[in-house]
């Protein structure tokens, strides 16, 4: 491919995770390069422009960003910023004719995902979320596993997204502040669970009933929940449990158990060194599907790919969408302690 076919794409936000996992992957991702950074922290873009060899005139910052749009070198943007600047950064980057990578979750509410999608139609551009999972090999070989119904009929998923935050106001860090994160750990890290029970049982569930806890007088948990169980009923008659927590012992696992055996990961959802089990009557075997770490140069190659040939995403919009709608309707059934009975679309029946 040359470099003209390349996908410029500009970073919006240096924070953790765009430095850690995504900018680094970019060396083995195919079809794409970083084509620009967008940041508030002006000290902060030059380091990472030198380190990565962009020259200055490739920064922006949040004032400018519109002058993005006359810049021929990107073509694209990943959305790196806390959840609740998402719909708005989006709208942004459509507006400037830049397709959008988004890192989930899509945004803080459905109206928000809604306004996402159609500011994409209106422009033209492409809208992905970064479900890294759908590019992880681990997480691919267990869609595949339960495609063959390897565990016979899908009885029961149980999934567990986990860990204790330190201590710190919604102020000091936007993970505990609702305006930028949502209600808590559900959005955040629990979110890996109820993707996995989606894209396990290939289906949408019907109905949902949940708990949420807010514990009192806990400087984290002013503006959040701390903890977040969820039980779903599939069409199937599969039923998921899922739990998340900010504040309780580490674990990343999940688990489908059918009626001929179990798929037991753990850790399931991390960036490395996931692992998992296929349990049948009479035989256990460890199963290593290929290298964990490889999702997030996948996903940016397979976003390039659309992007280039105007081929279909696998993680759309209408994935983040269908999320968000699940996320809210999970809210509603802890604060009204009922079952609620979904569409196919994920939205409440009335
Ligand atoms: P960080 O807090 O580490 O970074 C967020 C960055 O956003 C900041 O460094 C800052 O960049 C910019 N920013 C702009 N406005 C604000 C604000 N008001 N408060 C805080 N930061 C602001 O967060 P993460 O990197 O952990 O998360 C960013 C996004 O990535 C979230 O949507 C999160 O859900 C997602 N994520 C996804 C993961 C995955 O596995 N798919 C894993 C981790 C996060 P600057 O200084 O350059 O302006």
């Amino acid at each position: 491919m040359s470099p003209d076919e390349s996908v410029g794409v500009a970073i919006i936000g240096l924070g953790r995770y765009a430095l850690a996992q995504i900018m680094p992957a970019f060396a083995a991702a195919r079809g794409c390069h970083i084509a620009a950074l967008v940041s508030g922290n002006a000290g902060k873009a030059k380091r990472v422009a030198a380190a990565y060899g962009l020259d200055e005139d490739r920064i922006y910052n949040y004032e400018n960003f519109g002058d993005i749009a006359s810049d021929d070198r990107v073509d694209a943007v990943y959305i790196i910023l806390p959840t609740g600047l998402h719909a708005d950064w989006a709208e942004k980057a459509f507006a400037a004719e830049k397709h959008v990578l988004c890192e989930k979750p899509m945004a803080l509410s459905a109206t928000e995902c809604e306004r996402m999608i159609a500011a994409s139609e209106r422009a033209g551009r492409k809208l992905m979320i970064g479900y890294r999972c759908h590019f992880e090999p681990y997480n691919l070989r267990a869609m595949e596993l339960m495609r063959e119904k390897a565990l016979g009929d899908l009885r029961l998923i149980r999934t567990a997204h986990q860990y204790r935050t330190g201590m710190a106001t919604p102020a000091e860090n936007w993970r505990l502040n609702r305006a930028l994160a949502g209600g808590g750990p559900l959005e955040d890290y629990g979110l890996y669970g109820l993707q996995a029970s989606l894209y396990l049982t290939g289906e949408t569930p019907e109905s949902l009933s949940a708990y949420t806890l807010q514990p009192k007088n806990d400087p984290r948990f002013q503006e959040i929940f701390a903890h977040a169980s969820t039980q779903l009923r599939f069409p199937s008659g599969a039923v998921a449990q899922l739990a998340t927590s900010y504040d309780s012992f580490g674990m990343n696992a999940v688990s489908a158990r059918g009626a001929k055996g179990a798929l037991v990961m753990e850790p399931a959802t991390s960036y490395s060194g996931n692992a998992m089990v296929l349990q049948t009557y009479g035989a256990r075997e460890t199963l290593t599907p290929g290298t964990s770490s490889v999702q997030f140069a996948q996903q940016l190659s397979h976003f390039a790919k659309a992007v280039r040939e105007n081929a279909v995403i696998r993680t759309p919009g209408e994935m983040g969408l269908r999320d968000i709608r699940l996320i809210e309707a999970i809210y509603k059934a802890a604060a009204s302690g009922r079952t609620l009975a979904l569409n196919a679309d994920a939205t409440l029946k009335d």
